[in-house]
């Protein structure tokens, strides 16, 4: 096992990470903006190494500055954490080059499995369903249009390098398709620096429903059942929740086990998300792989016990998973609320700021993921999400109902959350009786 850990991110997740270091023993090296310099995180790690200014591009997403830190503080291994360098296949061979061992994937398959036109080729190859749509890149807007009148439309153009919800466009006919297909290509373009993009069959009204698995560098490959994300914004999920409402055994069986296919078939190893949207007929179709632990990982902790970030840790030391399949066993119903700095009655604009009240909820079956505390500051330069709020029950009503209990709980002042916006999905006819598909809050809540 790894005896010194650099966390190569903030907030809760760096937090989240050195408590996990911590059990296992391992001694912990934070790394920080000058905005962060007070942060919480930053007082319980062993080590902390200011990397920069506030700006995540000199920061957080400035490799140099972090590779020396590694340097210096002499460790052995770089967690990446979510978002900023997580998905960065050159990251992860500057890592790897430097003699540090990156916590997640190679960065071939990192690669691979980043550029979502790839992704679907080789899902296909391990007979995955995918959205009908291209078979690889389109290049111009004729090739779009014949093949959304081969497929019918509506359709979706989306970005090969996309992520959060970057880059898509939707067309009902060809005169927006003409339109969309180069707003999609300028987007990604300015983006990712990477124009390339491919089209899909826009499913009307799906669920987003994925995968959780976790590989082990000698082949080992095990799914920890899936999650259900349905509820988003602009493509940004707010709510998580597992098991799946509306899934039967059969289907989820056979969407588990698409999942482990593909990233053996990658010859993948750490932990990885297949992200599918499920159909008003119960089809699942394969959409893109995450290649790191994503934010939503608690809500498969609590009904799995599994802690996923000790499993990343341990695998990426080397270790054999010595967990098989018939280990992990799904129990309850455990869901998650995002609860970010954001004004829901004013289009969700983020509200940065000192926090003068913070006050936790808790009791049975809740956990709170987060790094504020009382007197924090709620920095304007990062992601607005302050906290998770994860509840963990046998049934789906009790979870609904111990949620709603803890976010009524839960006290910030004087800055605006997502909380009021959560009591009002949770109390909704259609998200308590499973009639939702990922339009529910664009559609009922704006
Ligand atoms: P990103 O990497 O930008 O998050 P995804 O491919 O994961 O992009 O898609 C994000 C969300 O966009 C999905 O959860 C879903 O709500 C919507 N979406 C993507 N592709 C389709 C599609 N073919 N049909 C309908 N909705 C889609």
């Amino acid at each position: 096992m790894f005896s010194r850990v650099l966390i190569a991110n903030r907030g809760e997740i760096a937090l989240r990470i050195i408590r996990a270091c911590q059990e296992l023993g391992i001694e912990t090296v934070a790394v920080y903006s000058e905005a962060d310099k007070e942060a919480s995180y930053v007082q319980v790690a062993d080590e902390a190494i200011c990397i920069g200014p506030a700006s995540p591009a000199k920061s957080y997403l400035n490799i140099p500055a972090i590779i020396s830190a590694a340097e210096i503080a002499d460790v052995d291994a770089i967690h990446p954490g979510y978002g900023f360098l997580a998905e960065n296949a050159h990251f992860a061979e500057v890592c790897t080059d430097c003699g540090i061992t990156f916590v997640g994937p190679d960065a071939s398959s990192m690669r691979l499995l980043g550029d979502k036109v790839a992704a679907r080729d080789l899902a296909r190859k391990a007979r995955v369903p995918c959205v009908p749509g291209s078979d690889g890149e389109i290049r111009d807007e004729a090739e779009a249009i014949k093949l959304a009148n081969k497929i019918g439309y509506p359709v979706i153009v989306k970005a090969a390098a996309g992520g959060g919800g970057r880059g898509m466009r939707v067309a009902h006919n060809d005169i927006s398709l003409h339109k969309g297909f180069s707003a999609a290509r300028m987007e990604a373009e300015a983006a990712f620096k990477n124009g390339t993009v491919y089209l899909e069959k826009f499913i009307v009204e799906p669920r987003h429903v994925e995968v959780q698995l976790l590989a082990d560098k000698s082949g080992n490959a095990v799914h920890f059942y899936e999650r259900d994300c349905t509820i988003q914004r602009r493509h940004q999920k707010l709510i998580e929740e597992s098991p799946c409402p509306v899934l039967d055994e059969k289907t989820r069986e056979e969407l588990c086990k698409a999942g482990l296919r593909l990233i053996k078939e990658a010859k993948y190893h750490n932990a990885a998300t297949v992200e599918f949207l499920l159909d008003k007929d119960k089809n699942f179709y394969f959409i893109e792989v995450n290649t790191r632990i994503q934010v939503e990982h608690p809500v498969t902790e609590m009904v799995t016990g599994h802690d996923l970030i000790k499993l990343q840790l341990k695998v990426a030391a080397g270790q054999t998973l010595d967990l098989r399949q018939r280990d992990i066993v799904h129990k309850g119903c455990a869901m998650e609320c995002r609860i970010n700095a954001e004004d829901p009655a004013r289009g969700y604009a983020p509200c940065p700021g000192r926090i003068e009240k913070f006050v936790v909820p808790g009791g049975f079956g809740v956990r709170v993921e987060t790094h504020i505390y009382q007197g924090a500051m709620v920095s304007p330069y990062y992601d607005s999400m302050i906290g998770k709020l994860i509840v963990h029950q046998p049934t789906r009503e009790e979870t609904i109902a111990t949620m709603k209990r803890a976010l009524r709980e839960f006290r910030i002042e004087p800055i605006k959350t997502t909380i009021p916006a959560h009591l009002k999905i949770l109390s909704h006819n259609l998200f308590v009786k499973n009639k939702v598909d990922t339009s529910f809050i664009e559609r009922h809540l704006s």
